[in-house]
């Protein structure tokens, strides 16, 4: 079967290889479609803080299971699925409260022997193998991942429907948090970005207020001006430098800034504005298994919703052995880019 792989910084290949094996707690996948995650960019720039190259990429799919091990239900072969693409070892005190996104030794598709879902095949223990209801695409299907770790900042927030949300950051992480949040019936909401494109998507997807803080030198005094008062709650999905000092900026007193973008540089933080007002710095690390049902039952909503949201959100679609132009669009940024797929 074909796998795509980062062989090292900025070069990617497609590899020949067996079909992998399965064990008996397993099932084999026929992968249909296979998104492109931020931070498969950040393997593919060397940046991924334990994705190392050379690495087998992708750990979002749909798919149809073809074969099963011998302790899961053969009924599963033929059903249409996607993956929740984490395990845990089932034993470290993380896992024994569900936390298998803090699993001390938590693994994921691309690392050790576990080949990445950019492939015709991919293998999954059947406990995070999720079936999916026949009407749903594969590619909405495909974007449960990322939209369980929206509902995740979501959970972090701990929101409130009457509180004010600021989300810093209109990729496909800042955009699915957003519909979370609205799906959850949250109603006061504002959304930044330095691209219109994604900002249009957010509007279309109802967030309250856009912003486009490229515009601006002292942005969040003008963010302030529009939402009268500071916000309850910011979640940041960009990296941008200082990003967090920014964020301190216009939570109120008490309030929680959620972090969720993965950061490739350290950043100073004005600890004392923190501490005085007893404001909230939390991680936010992928999702557990509730996250992925919320993140479920959403697409389905979406899929009878003519999948529109599914459809402003992918914005790029490729075959698999077009993936390097795939790669390098996400990579370049460019105004109209968001969710990348791979199909197959
Ligand atoms: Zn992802
Ligand atoms: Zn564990």
């Amino acid at each position: 079967m074909q796998v795509v792989f980062v062989e090292h910084k900025n070069n990617l290949s497609i590899k020949s290889i067996n079909t992998p094996d399965i064990k008996d707690d397993e099932v084999l996948i026929k992968v249909k479609v296979a998104g492109i995650c931020g931070s498969d960019i950040h393997t593919y720039n060397d940046v991924h803080s334990f994705r190392k190259p050379p690495a087998s990429m992708g750990h979002e799919l749909s798919g149809v299971v073809v074969k099963n091990g011998k302790n899961v239900n053969e009924k599963i072969v033929g059903q249409k699925v996607t993956v929740m693409p984490q395990r845990g070892c089932g034993i470290c005190i993380h896992c024994k409260y569900g936390e298998i996104n803090l699993c001390n030794n938590r693994v994921a598709p691309g690392v050790n022997d576990w080949l990445g879902s950019m492939a015709d095949y991919f293998v999954a223990h059947s406990s995070i193998v999720f079936p999916i209801p026949e009407y749903m695409s594969y590619k909405t299907s495909a974007l449960a991942e990322p939209l369980s770790v929206g509902f995740r900042t979501v959970e972090k927030a701990d929101v409130k429907t009457s509180d004010n949300i600021a989300i810093l950051g209109s990729g496909t992480i800042g955009l699915l948090s957003l519909h979370a949040l609205i799906s959850k019936g949250v109603n006061n909401t504002i959304i930044t970005d330095i691209r219109e494109y994604p900002l249009n998507i957010a509007e279309k997807i109802g967030a309250s207020y856009v912003f486009n803080t490229s515009k601006y030198d002292n942005w969040t005094e003008k963010i302030l001006n529009i939402t009268q008062e500071k916000v309850d709650k910011v979640i940041i999905a960009n990296d941008a430098p200082n990003i967090i000092n920014e964020a301190l900026k216009i939570v109120k007193k008490g309030g929680k800034i959620i972090t969720v973008a993965m950061f490739n540089q350290k950043q100073h933080i004005d600890i004392s504005n923190l501490q005085s007002s007893e404001k909230e710095i939390i991680g936010c690390m992928t999702y557990n298994k509730s996250n992925f049902y919320d993140a479920l039952n959403l697409l389905e909503k979406d899929s009878r919703n003519n999948e529109e949201i599914t459809n402003s959100i992918i914005t790029h679609s490729f075959p698999l052995r077009e993936a390097h132009k795939g790669f390098e669009i996400m990579n370049n940024k460019k105004e109209n880019v968001l969710k990348v797929i791979l199909r197959l």
